[in-house]
Order: structure tokens, then C-alpha cells, then sequence
């Protein structure tokens, strides 16, 4: 799609201040896309450099993070938070421990936070974090240093009512526990509030560790609802196996699907029977080991395939739930070709620009990460909800609400498609939704 002649100047300044990062300039080129729809029929968000501030982050923090692994040598590795944009509540976003992560990387997912977090209808602003350490092959012990010391770092920066980090890629249930004792023993304050994805026996709340996966699929159902279809009989394929995958698959299952491949970034497995899903969980949950060894420990029915597309494996339904543009143009051409119906983006921005619009002009039900997988965070803000009022919901009573938002967020990019001209287009619906609720706090807070 094309950016609307008056929005070319913000994008070129984009990337004018911030070169090199190639993910966050994909990101923001993306949204404005989608905006040239909403300045056409309302100028006014064009006014007072609206665009140009939501593009800015509020705050970026670097710093250096040393700690001692097991042989006594001192390692350092990089710390970022960028608190994007707090226009309606506590910056609020995961943190990333991933090799890969750098400045651009925390700036793209900050920016889709702040939209997605606007999607979900709570009062929480965008943010991200992490670090460019490799938690592979490290003890426990060398992951508990490293949380403290990030933490020792982060923790002035944090609040429950400023800055609420939760998990992502690399980060999940053990190292949110290792951050939280040392926020507490830092501040010398039990303040639940300030992380999400706690453990259950710390204030944590059910089904958060299941949300972003389980919400994905709901999404997927609504979608699929709209052609009068849904999961049951389909063969869907699943990219990743952490905490993402892992929950994608169980609640396809749930619905009558079932799952022929999963991955991680070393390869991937095929199951002609059906992915098992309690052997993924216990090499990734508890043995913290490769995929590879799926195939190797139940042989018949299985095939690994290292360094291969999981996406050459045939399915109705695919949900990439890996990593950013895991999913390129090549891949979407041969899932069309294999007659998928639906694609529901569980990662973030796992699908590049090209394969996008080859979805779309397939007639592929596409759903967009930013509405897809806000389930994850919508179920922090209901553990932050929680902790606020010192009270512990069952798992239905949370999963229920989790699924009621995720169909507030299938309608609400559904009907703002439709209202911008565009039926059916998912991406610009969440783009332009987002983008509504964050403008309009902002412009009734002045300039900010
Ligand atoms: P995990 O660390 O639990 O799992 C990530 C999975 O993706 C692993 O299987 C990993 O394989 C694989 N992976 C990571 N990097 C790459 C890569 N460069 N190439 C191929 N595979 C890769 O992370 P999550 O499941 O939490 O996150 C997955 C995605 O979902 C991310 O895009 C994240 O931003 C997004 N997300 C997560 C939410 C959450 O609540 N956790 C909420 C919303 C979005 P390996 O083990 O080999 O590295």
C-alpha cells in the first residue's frame, strides 16, 4: 500500500532519525499506511505533529549490564527499555533476552505495543525492553545474576503506576521470578503490581501463561467465523515452541484441530499424527532442550528437518509464533499455493511486508500480531487488576474475560475496516483502531 503524500515527510524524518534500524522503519512505514484513511476523513489527527510524537518514544534507557558467569569471568551485555507512549496508562510491554536484540528491535515492538495495547480497551500505555544476552546453554545460577543485575539497573525506572515489564522471547516464568525478588529487595517494597507473568504462588495470575496463544486462537476462530467455518477437521501448522507455540497449539487442539509441524530456530518437526503436545512441553518447558529431539524420541510418524521452512508444510491455518519476519513472501506464496485459509500472526510482525500483501491479495483471512496476540498483555493488565485489589481469580473466570476481549478486538479492526473502505482488512483496521484511542487521549492531554 501506498503512504498518503501528506504522511511522506513523517516517515522520511522517521527514518532520517533513526537509521540503521531496519524493524522499527517496517513497523512505523507500516501503520502509516494505514493512516492515510483516517487524515482524509478527519485532518485534524494530522494537526499539532500528532503522528509525528506517536512516532517518538517518551524515554529511551541504555545501560550496561555486568555479571559473573560460572567459571568467575565478568560478561557484559546490553540493556534497553524504551517507554514509548504512556497516553493511557503505565508504559506497558516484555522484555526480550535474545541475541538478536538491539535498539531498533525494543523501538518496533514499543511502537506495536502502544496500538496493541490501545486495542485491547485497558488503561495501559506501550513499552518494551531487554537485552541482547543469550539465556542458551546458561545454569539457573548464571541466570539468576544476570536477572539481578538487569534489574538493579531497571528497577528505577519501574513502578506500578510507570512502568509494568512482563515477558517475551527468552523470558518467561523463572527469570520474571528472579527479577521481581530483586525489584522487592531493591525498594524494600512487595509492589505485585510492577511485573506481569508472576508465578501463581507470588501473586501471578492464572491462564496469563497460556493468554497470548489461547487469545490468538480465539481471534483465529472469530475470523474464520466470518466465512462460516472454524478450527474443527483442520490441519494447522504452528511456528516456534516456546511459550507463544506451545499455547497456540493446545487450544487448536481444544477447538478440534489439530497440528502438523512446530519449530524452534535450530529446525522443525512434523507429526503425521499430530504434534504431542506434552512431549514439546517437556523438551521445552522442563528439559529446556531442542526440537530435534522430538524426532529422536518418538521416531515413528516424525520427521525433523534442520534449517528448513516450516512453511513448506502443507495446513489450512498457519499461526508463525517464532520471531519477527520469520515469514517471508516465498513462504506466503506457498502457503497460498497449499490453500491455506487463515493466517494468524501469534509473533510479532512474523510476517514480512511482501508476504502481507500476498495474503491479502489472495483473499487469505489475515490477522495482524498487533490484534492477534494482545491477549498476552490484556491478561497482564487483568493480573495487574488483581494485584490492585489483592485478589486471585479462578482460571475460567480469567479466561472468559480474556476471551471476551479478544472478540471485542476481532470486531472492533472488523468494524473500523469497514468504516475506513476496506471490509476484510484486518491490518488496517487494528492499525486505524489503535491509532484512534491513542490519538484521542493524546490530544486531550495537550502537547505531551
Ligand atoms: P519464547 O522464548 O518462549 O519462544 C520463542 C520461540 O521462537 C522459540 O521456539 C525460539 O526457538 C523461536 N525463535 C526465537 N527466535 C527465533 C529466530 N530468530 N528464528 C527462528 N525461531 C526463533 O518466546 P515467546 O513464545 O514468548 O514469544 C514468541 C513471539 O511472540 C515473539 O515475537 C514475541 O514478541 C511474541 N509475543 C509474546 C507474548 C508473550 O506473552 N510471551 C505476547 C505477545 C507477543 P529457540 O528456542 O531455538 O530460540
Amino acid at each position: 500500500m501506498q503512504i498518503d503524500e501528506k504522511l511522506e515527510p513523517i516517515l522520511a524524518e522517521v527514518l532520517r532519525r533513526n537509521a540503521g534500524e531496519a524493524e522499527f522503519h517496517q513497523a512505523v512505514r507500516e501503520v502509516l499506511e494505514s493512516l492515510g484513511r483516517v487524515v482524509a476523513k478527519h485532518p485534524d489527527y494530522a494537526e499539532d505533529a500528532l503522528i509525528e510524537r506517536i512516532c517518538e518514544p517518551e524515554r529511551q534507557i541504555i545501560f550496561r549490564v555486568p555479571w559473573v558467569d560460572d567459571s568467575g569471568q565478568v560478561q557484559i551485555n546490553r540493556g534497553f527499555r524504551v517507554q514509548f507512549n504512556s497516553a493511557l496508562g503505565p508504559y506497558k510491554g516484555g522484555i526480550r533476552f535474545h541475541p538478536s536484540v538491539n535498539l531498533g528491535i525494543i523501538k518496533f515492538l514499543g511502537f506495536e505495543q502502544t496500538f496493541k495495547n490501545a486495542l485491547t480497551g485497558l488503561p495501559i500505555g506501550g513499552g518494551k525492553g531487554g537485552s541482547d544476552f543469550n539465556p542458551r546453554g546458561r545454569s539457573d545460577a548464571e541466570i539468576m545474576r544476570f536477572c539481578q543485575s538487569f534489574m538493579t539497573e531497571l528497577h528505577r525506572h519501574l513502578g506500578e503506576h510507570t512502568d509494568v515489564p512482563a515477558g517475551d522471547i527468552g523470558v518467561g516464568g523463572r527469570e520474571i521470578g528472579y527479577m521481581f525478588g530483586q525489584y522487592k529487595r531493591l525498594t524494600n517494597r512487595y509492589e505485585a503490581g510492577v511485573l506481569t507473568g508472576k508465578g501463581l504462588a507470588y501473586g501471578g495470575s492464572r491462564a496469563r501463561r497460556e493468554a497470548t496463544g489461547y487469545g490468538a486462537v480465539y481471534f483465529v476462530e472469530r475470523m474464520l467465523a466470518t466465512r462460516g467455518t472454524d478450527f474443527a477437521g483442520k490441519t494447522a501448522v504452528v511456528s516456534g515452541a516456546g511459550n507463544v507455540a506451545i499455547y497456540t497449539m493446545e487450544k487448536i487442539r481444544a477447538f478440534g484441530g489439530s497440528v502438523a509441524a512446530c519449530s524452534d530456530s535450530t529446525g522443525y518437526v512434523v507429526d503425521e499424527n499430530g504434534i504431542d503436545l506434552d512431549l514439546v512441553k517437556e523438551i521445552k518447558e522442563v528439559r529446556r532442550e531442542r526440537i530435534s529431539e522430538y524426532a529422536r524420541l518418538k521416531r515413528t510418524g516424525t520427521h525433523y528437518i534442520e534449517n528448513g521452512s516450516i512453511w513448506d508444510v502443507p495446513c489450512q491455518i498457519a499461526m508463525p509464533s517464532a520471531t519477527q519476519n520469520e515469514l517471508t513472501g516465498k513462504d506466503a506464496r506457498k502457503l497460498v499455493r497449499n490453500g491455506v485459509l487463515a493466517v494468524g500472526e501469534g509473533a510479532n510482525m512474523p510476517s514480512t511486508p511482501d508476504a502481507v500483501r500476498i495474503f491479502q491479495e489472495a483473499g487469505v483471512l489475515f490477522a495482524p500480531g498487533k490484534a492477534a496476540n494482545a491477549g498476552g498483555v490484556a491478561t497482564s493488565a487483568l493480573e495487574m487488576q488483581q494485584n490492585a485489589s489483592r485478589d486471585s481469580w479462578t482460571f475460567e473466570q480469567t479466561e472468559e474475560r480474556l476471551a471476551a476481549i479478544m472478540r471485542n478486538i476481532h470486531d472492533s479492526c472488523a468494524e473500523t475496516a469497514e468504516e475506513y473502505g476496506a471490509p476484510g482488512d484486518y491490518v488496517l483496521g487494528a492499525n486505524i483502531a489503535g491509532f484512534v484511542r491513542v490519538a484521542q487521549a493524546m490530544r486531550a492531554l495537550g502537547v505531551t
